[in-house]
């Protein structure tokens, strides 16, 4: 007897969806993805990256008043830490883009302007958290240094310590459990150890000098001038990132998981360049934006909240020959994106901080948030019905495993993304991305078929999305 026709929504993972020609697909590009992510653990190095990606695709990078139209893309770097592509399409982009918007900043701790101290003969690196972090997991692991410092000449000295096997690497040391009865064992776990105490452990060779003071500081300083150049106040005008030094590795006897660190937003950054770059014709002109400050909330001259979409839209129409406000905003009107960014896979252990039948699914595909938010979706974008409806055929028709999610339990938590920065100029906003376990942790989980469903589901949206 033929099986019943039933109009339940169908939920079912990309392993009884797709053939295994599809899935061994997903871990090649998943390899492709792993390449960027162990060379790209800041914002700035993501822009180094896709710069270097975009000029094997043909693109040219966009100087204002002297670009011509005519290149394949054009390549748009914002104050070395944000980064848009833009691909023509056959239509002018006065009647609408489609963007596809994500963020290259990740939790991490930045070293304090003035961050060398001396305690207990140990010199220690302090560090001011940024973003969503939880401070336990970055304890007792092996951390790295990445930036750069603007030196008293004005020179930039890129920096990059901890990631390459010969490097030595900076530790923040936890406490043992024999000694840590009376000052943590009782505390809650957000106070249990103090934003002061992540310090970095940094050297603690003496300057021969016996009678200076901070003879292990003053050692560290020689090293660092001897081998860069630097002095103490080079650190005022620098941005040193600590970051995870561990590169990303497959996770489980099936290897079917990418763990890494930031997957958020890295995997949506990426999925959506390789998109927008691989994307067979554009009816519609195509940008790819890579912003920064997007866990600090999108503030800054970088981030998604600053003039850097507009502008950068502003130029594209300028190539064409559009130079009026009016034709900006209407061309803002008429512009579709996807607010690429990860969301929350239900976690098999702690399953009740989601509602499961609206919970992101490992191994599910592109996860659709209509809306994110917390306590009454504020902070939210909430699409249109009509856009989710236009996302949602698409996804369909291209063959694009996705399924919807909302970020957690209400009341629970919750969390917003980009995606009312750029609605506010009147675009059609989604967010869409793939789920991930131990989101802003320092080894964020994602499946490798999720990862290739973004890159499809991306490049649908660049390729068919009228
Ligand atoms: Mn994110
Ligand atoms: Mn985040």
């Amino acid at each position: 007897m033929a099986k019943k026709k039933t109009f339940e929504m169908p939920r079912k993972s990309c392993f009884d969806t797709k053939d295994e020609a599809w899935h061994a697909e997903s871990f090649a590009f998943s390899d492709r993805y792993r390449s960027f992510l162990n060379i790209s653990k800041t914002e700035r190095e993501c822009v180094a990256s896709f710069t270097k990606m975009a000029a094997e695709h043909g693109f040219v990078e966009y100087v204002p008043g002297k670009s011509k139209k005519g290149a394949p893309g054009y390549l748009f770097v914002w104050k070395g830490k944000a980064v848009a592509l833009h691909r023509p399409g056959k239509q002018p982009a006065a009647k609408g883009l489609n963007i596809i918007i994500a963020h290259t900043d990740s939790p991490r701790l930045d070293l304090k302007v003035s961050p060398l101290i001396e305690e207990a003969d140990v010199a220690q690196l302090k560090t001011h958290y940024y973003g969503g972090v939880r401070k336990h997991q970055w304890l007792s692991r092996p951390l790295a240094i990445h930036g750069v410092v603007i030196k008293a000449d004005g020179s930039t000295l890129a920096l990059s310590i901890g990631s390459s096997k010969e490097d030595p690497v900076f530790v923040i040391s936890d406490l043992e459990p024999h000694l840590s009865y009376q000052v943590q064992n009782d505390k809650k776990v957000t106070e249990f150890y103090p934003g002061e105490k992540l310090n970095l452990v940094a050297g603690i060779i003496p300057d021969a000098d016996e009678k200076a003071k901070n003879r292990v500081k003053l050692a560290v300083l020689d090293i660092l001038h001897e081998r860069y150049g630097m002095t103490e106040e080079d650190f005022v005008s620098a941005e040193l990132e600590v970051v995870p030094a561990c590169m990303a590795r497959d996770v489980g006897f099936d290897r079917a998981i990418l763990g890494g660190y930031g997957h958020d937003d890295r995997v949506c950054a990426f999925t959506a360049v390789r998109a927008l770059l691989e994307a067979e014709s554009l009816e519609r002109g195509g940008v790819a934006f890579a912003v920064d400050k997007e866990e600090i909330g999108s503030v800054g001259a970088t981030g998604a909240g600053s003039a850097f979409i507009l502008n950068t839209m502003a130029e594209i129409l300028a190539l064409e020959g559009e130079t009026g406000d009016l034709a900006l905003r209407r061309a803002a009107e008429n512009t579709s994106v996807i607010s690429a960014d990860v969301g929350a896979g239900l976690h098999p252990d702690w399953q009740e901080v989601q509602e499961k039948q609206n919970a992101a699914r490992m191994g599910h595909g592109l996860a659709l948030h209509k809306y994110t938010g917390s306590r009454g979706k504020v902070g939210a974008n909430d699409a249109n019905a009509e856009y989710v409806g236009r996302i949602r055929r698409l996804f369909n028709e291209a063959g694009v495993p996705w399924h919807v999610a909302e970020l957690g339990k209400v009341d629970e938590g919750g969390g917003g993304t980009v995606a009312r920065f750029l609605a506010a100029h009147g675009m059609d906003v989604v967010d869409a991305g793939p789920p991930l376990l131990g989101m802003h942790s320092p080894l964020e989980l994602v499946a490798k078929c999720d990862i290739y469903a973004a890159y499809l589901g991306y490049r649908a949206f660049f390729e068919r999305l009228l």
